[in-house]
């Protein structure tokens, strides 16, 4: 394995293990992860792998075959959040994030190589995040959960590296299982492993990376938390998720605040179609997931406003050329879009959003099909 062969060429000794994280992509249920409500991702096949061995010593030292420079070394008592490390702020925020929660972890050396893009909104922090945690509670058997890694993992991100994230892509990554969809549940982080099997059925996910991220993304993540906060308790609930669908409208004549509202109508109606998909797959009827996965779309286009115009080309063009359904997923702003397609129609939808890219003068992006794979784990 050429990860733990430069492990030793780095560090001159075979590392202790070498453990892998999934990148993934949301199905449905987007910006509803911080208003304790449902997401439905899936585990890609692409990884972030971590060759890391443990150390007692209080030196951490970071390496990755994917970002410019060389080794860098920390000392384990002297992390200090949002010091402005680059990508290394990652991983040492998880060792951070594990010793503020009373785990002694005294150091590692770590060498990282991913096939997560990054940047695409596949969540290649998450995956780094996750992969040095489970190795972390491996080496120093510190006998955390999954969800209890994910939550770390989150933290670090959080209050280390200074993104305010929630926590599905960190679950995601931590508990995904193959050929299954993970209903989350990110009140409680209770989850179920949902049959997603799409070859199974003659279908194809396509994510689609318009390779575009627009700065005004950095803002507005905030701005609709806020929002959706300002709703809640507006209406006087703990969080959005416990306004129930049938009494949106209701729910939508109370707030004064035109914004908020839209914010109110797109959470609130998101929480709704994880639901709705969910129904549909367990009942076998996948194809028809599809419609739903356009009208999120729509919803976060229109009452969100977190799309772009490269995200909605993609759905419009791969729905105009037979595509059952498209949405963007992630934070927006960029980044991918996902279609579900008939096999044999999934050549003529990726040419034709292609197509459309390039007579709208915009880079070619990247299309791969997304089928669902592993959680993190020790190889
Ligand atoms: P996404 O999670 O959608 O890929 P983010 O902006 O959240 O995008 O995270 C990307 C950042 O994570 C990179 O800029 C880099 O700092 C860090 N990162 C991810 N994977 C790696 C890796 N394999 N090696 C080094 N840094 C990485
Ligand atoms: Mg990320």
């Amino acid at each position: 394995m050429t990860v733990a062969a430069d492990f030793e060429t780095l560090y001159g000794s075979a590392p202790d293990g070498v453990w892998a994280a999934p990148g993934r992509v949301n199905l449905i249920g987007e910006y509803t992860d911080f208003n304790d409500g449902f997401v439905l991702p899936l585990a890609l096949p692409h990884t972030t792998v971590a060759a890391v061995s443990r150390r007692d010593d209080g030196v951490l030292r970071l390496h990755s075959g994917d970002a410019d420079g060389g080794i860098v070394q920390l000392g384990v008592d002297a992390l200090e959040p949002l010091s402005g490390g680059g990508w290394a702020a990652y991983p040492a925020g998880v060792v951070w994030a594990l010793r503020a929660a009373g785990h002694p972890v005294t150091g590692a050396d770590v060498h990282l190589a991913s096939t997560v893009p990054t940047g695409a909104g596949l969540s290649s922090s998450a995956a780094l995040e996750v992969v040095t945690a489970l190795a972390l509670n491996d080496l120093f058997g510190l006998g955390l959960t999954r969800p209890e890694l994910a939550r770390l993992a989150q933290r670090a991100e959080n209050d280390f590296v200074g993104v305010p994230c929630g926590v599905m892509d960190q679950m995601a990554s931590a508990c995904a299982q193959e050929g299954h969809a993970l209903h989350l549940d990110t009140r409680d982080l209770s989850y179920r492993q949902v049959p997603f099997d799409l070859a199974a059925e003659g279908l194809a996910l396509l994510v689609v990376d318009t390779r575009v991220k627009h700065a005004l993304g950095d803002g507005a993540y905030a701005e609709r938390r806020a929002g959706c906060e300002a709703g809640a308790r507006a209406l006087g609930v703990r969080a959005l998720r416990d306004v129930d669908a049938a009494h949106l409208p209701a729910a939508l004549d109370r707030l004064d605040d035109a914004t908020v509202r839209r914010y109110v109508r797109h959470v609130v109606s998101d929480n709704d179609r994880v639901v709705r998909v969910i129904s549909l797959l367990d009942a076998g009827a996948t194809r028809a997931v599809g419609p739903v996965l356009t009208e999120g779309h729509a919803s976060l286009r229109d009452d969100l406003r977190v799309s772009c115009p490269e995200l909605d080309l993609v759905v419009e063009a791969a729905n105009a050329a037979g595509a059952l359904g498209a949405r963007m997923t992630g934070g927006g702003f960029g980044g991918s879009a996902v279609v579900l397609v008939g096999t044999d129609g999934a050549e003529e939808v990726g040419a034709a959003v292609r197509k459309a890219f390039a007579d709208a003068g915009y880079a070619e992006p990247g299309i791969f099909p997304a089928v669902p794979a592993a959680g993190a784990r020790r190889l």
